[in-house]
């Protein structure tokens, strides 16, 4: 089966601005930035949507939240605001179907999002 777009940035065959990397976690540049900073963050695990999450990614979940949040600090937008976005399956538009969380700031957001 053919690898998914960020399980091949995982794997370093694809190349991407890699902000953060640990056992479990990555974060990197999206490559069309909707706001001055705009970080995806995800599981190195392949997981499709967050509908497939189980029970056993509860951890790596928090752990997501941790990076973003030590993410923020380091792109000085923590104190600013910022927003975690992600998108599931086709009405929120996902599309590259492993999961991953938006980390957007710097400058105002608007509410409701599109
Ligand atoms: P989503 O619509 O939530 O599935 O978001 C997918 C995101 O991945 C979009 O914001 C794209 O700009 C971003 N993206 C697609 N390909 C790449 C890539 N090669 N490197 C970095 N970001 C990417
Ligand atoms: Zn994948």
């Amino acid at each position: 089966m053919e690898e998914c777009l960020f399980c091949s940035i995982v794997n370093k065959k694809v190349p991407a601005n890699i902000v953060y990397e640990d056992e479990q976690v990555i974060a990197f540049r999206d490559i069309n930035p909707q706001a001055p900073v705009h970080l995806l963050i995800m599981p190195k695990k392949h997981i499709p949507t967050i509908v497939d999450l189980t029970s056993e990614d509860k951890d790596l979940i928090g752990e997501i939240y941790l990076v973003a949040q030590k993410l923020a600090s380091q792109e000085s937008i923590a104190q600013c605001g910022f927003r975690i976005v992600a998108n599931c399956n086709a009405d929120a538009g996902q599309a590259v179907f492993h999961i991953h969380f938006h980390l957007l700031g710097g400058r105002k957001l608007g509410w409701p999002p599109g």
